[in-house]
């Protein structure tokens, strides 16, 4: 049983970044924790590891990397739950430990509605966009920005389903052992032959 950390860190994102302009507004489930995000992400992904199966209760997590000194807690800094993860909870094996102390890298969760908002490391976070309040289109549908749709799946090795979206695919982390819609691996990156005529010459 975690209790809520006892008082907030004293540097970004729990204190107001330099020069900081909130571009999207974010929340916990239950709303006591927000946060603003002061630009785009730099990468977005959805990630097929067993901790993330089991940490998050869904096959896949989508996650978007945005620098910590764009992202500010504006609400319930204070009451913010830390999962101290050490190397071990990447592994396959299922080893997981932790405790609710601020050691990067850790988790960050909701301490009511226990929502797994993000993953802080030491210069970057990972923000789970679902927490994202990005606008509606008139049929209430969200219009995710190009930056946080996922470009790419990693650790497909261990999903639970396939997932025949085109986008590429790893075993591993990005770039590692790509692989094709089945799992299939592949000897070479499947953006190679991006342009149509020289794959023509190819053949
Ligand atoms: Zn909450
Ligand atoms: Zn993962």
């Amino acid at each position: 049983m975690t209790a809520p950390s006892e008082k907030a860190p004293k540097q970004p994102p729990y204190t107001k970044p330099d020069n900081f302009k909130p571009v999207y507004h974010a929340s916990c489930y239950c709303g006591t924790i927000e946060w603003d995000l002061g630009g785009d992400a730099l990468d977005a992904m959805y990630c097929h590891c067993e901790t993330c199966q089991t940490l998050h209760g869904t096959p896949y997590q989508w996650a978007a990397v945005v620098p910590k000194d764009k992202v500010f807690f504006t609400k319930g800094a204070d009451k913010i739950v830390f999962f101290n993860s050490s190397d071990e909870v990447y592994n396959d094996e299922g080893r997981m430990q932790g405790k609710n102390e601020y050691k990067l890298p850790c988790k960050l969760s909701c301490p009511y509605c226990h929502a797994s908002f993000a993953d802080e490391g030491r210069r970057m976070m990972l923000m789970l966009p679902p927490y994202i309040h990005f606008e509606r289109n008139k049929d209430g549908k969200k219009i995710v920005p190009k930056a946080f749709q996922s470009n790419h799946h990693m650790f497909y090795g261990k999903r639970v389903a396939d997932v025949a979206d085109g986008l590429e695919k790893f075993l591993g982390r990005k770039d590692e052992r790509p692989c094709d819609d089945e799992g299939k691996e592949l000897k070479e990156k499947p953006d190679t032959p991006k342009d149509p005529m020289e794959h023509n010459e190819k053949e």
